[in-house]
């Protein structure tokens, strides 16, 4: 182990001085990725020189998502405390299905929990768990959802059609998980968004009534809080109101959002949210812990238990149900995702996390700013956005970010809202400062001035 711990740090080293001077990687053509990097598996081993080269050379040619020039995902930076926590949860290699193999691991991870359901306002009933992902967060919601609509669902599957509602804008994890939860994904009713990405809250009762009225049988709304394109934040105290006249499930998906239950000051973009019956949130987006940090929270466990829980003797042989977290989850050998957020949270304090969230929005304004004083961009963003939706000189969104992409200049993504293609640049690095999103603007301008016959 020692000596790979030293291949280790010394890989890291140099990675970290390559990030010095090339933040963005050079991409290798898909064409050329076989020549360029021996990734082939043999019958023989490894010469152990060879090994090594081989480990460095690929980890140099992955793109590098912790620079300051990242900007193409709700991802980004290195929390250096959040990576200790990860690097050392990969050491122990504990699972958290029960209190046996994960111990001290299971009070932290129901700790966090419990501080989550404290901040967005849950009662003593709530529980939540981690998952393997924002999708899978609201994969789990929508099934405790269905099965709080009828618990026959768990024995005898959905035998009739069970309707659901979302904003046309919401992550497109939603129709899938429709159809692995049985109802189909032809049963998801898209509410249209306002100018500014937000629900639509007479449109989403127009769809409840039309629904009542043709014999379906509504069960559940799903509200965004931060869309992954424009990062609206829906209206979810009105739409609790509605959930409650129609007595669905509302779940509340934070996944890039949820995080802003840190900030005194944003905390008011989730207003009704504890009139939700369930919520989500990845502290590996605005949080910038490692992938992934995913968690869902309930307001009554018995729906976890209802919809999660299985016996298992081979398994579930010390300790009680509170303790063994496999009984209210949707895997079972389960990776421990809890501890990286518990020595972020632990190191920095509650106020460290929303200093981090309220870093985010005053880039996202700097960066309005900029795009406003400037004749040169079109801004399609609104303020309570971490996201910056912008063109530039009239070039096709498509085009800039592909060029900077393919010259290792910088990596940014484009996105649509209403039909118009724009550069989406993300706040979510948790590291990042004023001048390194001037900085951008500043590369990305002197790159369309080279490369761009404009
Ligand atoms: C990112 C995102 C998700 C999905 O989270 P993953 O962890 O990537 O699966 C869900 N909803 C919204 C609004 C998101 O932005």
């Amino acid at each position: 182990m020692n000596k790979d711990l030293q291949i280790f740090n010394n890989i890291v080293n140099k990675l970290l001085e390559e990030e010095k001077t090339n933040p963005v990687t050079k991409p290798i053509d898909p064409e050329a990725l076989y020549k360029t990097l021996d990734l082939s598996l043999s019958e023989e081993a490894s010469l152990e020189g060879d090994f090594v080269k081989n480990l460095e050379k690929i980890v140099l040619n992955t793109p590098k998502t912790a620079t300051n020039l990242f900007f193409n995902q709700l991802f980004g930076g290195r929390n250096s405390r959040a990576y200790l926590g990860e690097l050392l949860a990969v050491m122990l290699n504990n699972s958290m299905y029960t209190y046996k193999v994960a111990g001290p691991h299971i009070g932290i991870e129901k700790t966090i929990i419990k501080e989550i359901i404290k901040l967005i306002g849950f009662g003593n009933k709530a529980d939540g768990t981690f998952a393997a992902g924002g999708s899978m967060t609201i994969f789990m919601a929508m099934i405790m959802a269905r099965d709080a609509y009828n618990l026959d669902i768990v024995k005898n599957g959905v035998l009739n059609k069970m309707v659901m509602y979302t904003s046309k804008e919401s992550h497109y994890s939603i129709p899938k998980n429709a159809t692995f939860m049985g109802i189909g994904r032809n049963n998801v009713r898209y509410i249209k968004a306002d100018k500014h990405g937000k629900m639509m809250v007479s449109e989403l009762e127009k769809a409840i009534k039309e629904d009542l009225e043709a014999g379906n049988n509504p069960f559940c709304i799903n509200a965004t809080a931060s869309t992954t394109v424009m990062g609206a934040f829906d209206p979810i105290d009105e739409i609790a109101e509605m959930n409650k006249k129609y007595n669905l499930w509302l779940h509340v998906d934070g996944a890039f959002g949820g995080s802003v239950i840190f900030s005194k000051k944003y905390k008011k973009l989730l207003k009704g949210v504890e009139k939700a019956n369930s919520f989500s949130i990845n502290a590996h987006k605005m949080l910038g812990t490692p992938l992934s940090t995913s968690m869902v929270i309930v307001n009554d466990k018995k729906h976890l238990y209802d919809s999660f829980s299985n016996e298992a003797n081979y398994l579930y042989q010390t300790d009680g149900d509170d303790l063994n977290l496999g009984k209210i989850s949707l895997q079972c050998g389960r990776r421990n995702d809890a501890f990286k957020f518990w020595t972020l949270w632990k190191s920095v304090g509650t106020s460290g996390l929303e200093k981090i969230v309220d870093n985010h929005f005053d880039l996202a304004q700097a960066s309005r700013d900029y795009i406003r004083n400037n004749k040169d961009y079109t801004l399609y963003s609104f303020d309570d956005s971490v996201t910056i939706c912008f063109n530039y000189k009239n070039i096709p969104a498509k085009d800039i970010c592909n060029r900077l992409y393919e010259e290792a200049t910088l990596m940014v993504g484009f996105g649509r809202f209403d039909g118009t293609e724009f550069i989406r640049l993300v706040c979510i690095n948790p590291e990042n400062t004023k001048e390194d999103m001037m900085n951008f603007f500043r590369i990305m301008e002197e790159f369309v001035e080279k490369e761009f016959d404009v």
